[in-house]
C-alpha cells in the first residue's frame, strides 16, 4: 500500500510519498509560491528536480505532485491507481477529534467548523482535500490533526482562569500543537530503549521555527505549552509565547494600532527575532553571539531560559521525569542549544556526554549512564506519524 502524505500551507504544499511494506519514502518535495508570481516544484524521487511551473490554487499544485510521481523517465509509479489513500496534516481538531479520521462529508464539515480557531491553518488544509476529491475522488482521505494527541489533558491544565462562559461560548482553552511530533518522538524514545511507554514521564522540547514543550504521563500528553493558539509558551524565531496580556492593549494604545496589529507583532516580528533585530534562523543568530553580538547573545539566553523553566515546570505536573527528548530543526541540530538549556537542570543529575551530544540530526542518547534522567536526540518525522495513522485506517 503507497500512501500519499500532504501538508498544505496557504501557499506551500509539501508533500511525501510512502510505500507502507517497508514504510521507505518513495517521493517526496514542495510546491512554493502558489498562487503568487514563480511558483515552482522542488521534487526528490528517482532524480532531484526543480522547476517553475504556474500554480494559481492547490489543486495545481497536487496536479503538479501527481505528474511528478507519474513521471514516465523519473516517476516511481505507473498509475495513479497505486495512490492507496491520501493522509492529510489538519492543524485543529478543536475538541471533536481525539484521532485521526476517514475523511466524510460529516467530517469535511467539522474540520471546517474548526477553521474559527486556526483561521490561518485550516482553510489550506481544506483546499488540499478539496483538490484531492476533483483529481482523485475515488482515492480515501484521512485527517491527521495537530491537536488530537493533546486531548488527553485534562480540565483544570487545559483551562484559562477567566470567566468560564469564554470557555462555554467560543470554546477557548489550551489545545495545544505539534501533537503527531510529540507523539511520534516519545513513542519512539520508547521503541529504541525497548521501555513500555505506560511506565514513563517523558518530557518532549520540539525545538523548530515553532517551538513547543510537552509533559507525558504513560503516553498521554498531560500538558503542553502551546495553547489557544501556537503563539503561547516558548519563544520562537519571529512568536513572543508567554507575556503579561495586559502588553496588548497597552501597545495597541501607545502605538495606536488596534490589537489585532499587535497580535500580528507577536506572531510575525517578536520571539528571538524580535529580540535581536538579527534573524529568526538559531543557525545566524549562533554565529552573531560568537561573533560577539550582545541583542542575538540576549535572544539566545532568553530563549534557553524559557525553555529550562518549562521543563522544570512540566517535571512539578509529572512529579518527576525520566526521559528528556530534544527534536526539531534546533532541538535535533544544535550541541550548543541543548547544553546550554541542560545547564539549568543539573539539579536534576542529569549529566550530558559531550561527544554524543556533538552530533546532529540522528537519534543518540546525549546523557551520561550515570545520568539521573535519560537525555535523547529524537529526529522527528510527522509524516510517517500521518501515513501510518492512513494506512491503519485504510488497509
Ligand atoms: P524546523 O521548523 O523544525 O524545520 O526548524 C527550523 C529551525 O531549526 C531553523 O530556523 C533553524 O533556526 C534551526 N536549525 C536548523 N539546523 C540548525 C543547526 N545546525 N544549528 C542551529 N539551528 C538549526
Amino acid at each position: 500500500m503507497k500512501i500519499l502524505v500532504l501538508n498544505c500551507g496557504s501557499s506551500s504544499l509539501k508533500y511525501q510519498f510512502i510505500d507502507m511494506i517497508n514504510e521507505k519514502v518513495l517521493a517526496k518535495g514542495l510546491c512554493e509560491r502558489i498562487g503568487l508570481e514563480a511558483s515552482g516544484i522542488k521534487h526528490e524521487g528517482r532524480k532531484k528536480i526543480e522547476k517553475e511551473i504556474i500554480m494559481e490554487d492547490h489543486k495545481d499544485a497536487i496536479s503538479s505532485v501527481i505528474e511528478a510521481i507519474l513521471d514516465k523517465e523519473h516517476g516511481v509509479i505507473e498509475n495513479i491507481n497505486e495512490v492507496s489513500a491520501i493522509g492529510h496534516r489538519v492543524v485543529h481538531g478543536g475538541e471533536k477529534f481525539s484521532e485521526s479520521v476517514v475523511i466524510t462529508n460529516e467530517i469535511y464539515n467539522a474540520i471546517k467548523e474548526c477553521s474559527e480557531l486556526a483561521p490561518l491553518h485550516n482553510p489550506p488544509n481544506l483546499m488540499g482535500i478539496d483538490a484531492c476529491n476533483t483529481i482523485m475522488p475515488n482515492i480515501p482521505q484521512v485527517a491527521v490533526f495537530d491537536t488530537a494527541f493533546h486531548q488527553s489533558i485534562p480540565e483544570y491544565s487545559y483551562l484559562y482562569a477567566i470567566p468560564l462562559k469564554y470557555y462555554e461560548k467560543y470554546k477557548i482553552r489550551r489545545y495545544g500543537f505539534h501533537g503527531t511530533s510529540h507523539k511520534y518522538v516519545s513513542n519512539r524514545v520508547c521503541e529504541i530503549t525497548n521501555k513500555n511507554i505506560k511506565d514513563l514521564k517523558i518530557i518532549t522540547a520540539h525545538l523548530g521555527n515553532g517551538c513547543s514543550i510537552c509533559a507525558i504521563d504513560g503516553g498521554n500528553s498531560i500538558d503542553t505549552s502551546m495553547g489557544f493558539t501556537p503563539l503561547e509558551g516558548l519563544i520562537m524565531g519571529t512568536r513572543s509565547g508567554d507575556l503579561d496580556p495586559a502588553i496588548v492593549s497597552f501597545i495597541a494604545t501607545k502605538e495606536n494600532i488596534s490589537t489585532k496589529e499587535v497580535e500580528d507583532i507577536l506572531n510575525k516580528k517578536s520571539g528571538v527575532f524580535g529580540l535581536s533585530n538579527v534573524s529568526s534562523d538559531f543557525r545566524d543568530l549562533e554565529d552573531a553571539a560568537s561573533k560577539g553580538n550582545k541583542n542575538a547573545e540576549i535572544a539566545l539566553k532568553a530563549f534557553f531560559y524559557r525553555v529550562a523553566k518549562y521543563i522544570g515546570s512540566y517535571v512539578a505536573s509529572l512529579n518527576g521525569v525520566d526521559i528528556i527528548v530534544f527534536t526539531a530543526g534546533l532541538g535535533e541540530n544544535s550541541a550548543f542549544a541543548r547544553e546550554s538549556i541542560l545547564s539549568y537542570l543539573s539539579y536534576l543529575g542529569i549529566s550530558i556526554n559531550t561527544e554524543n551530544n556533538n552530533t546532529r540530526g540522528k537519534e543518540i542518547k546525549i546523557s551520561t549512564d550515570e545520568s539521573k534522567v535519560d537525555v535523547y536526540v529524537i529526529p522527528t518525522n510527522e509524516e510517517l506519524v500521518i501515513a501510518r495513522d492512513t494506512y491503519e485506517l485504510c488497509k
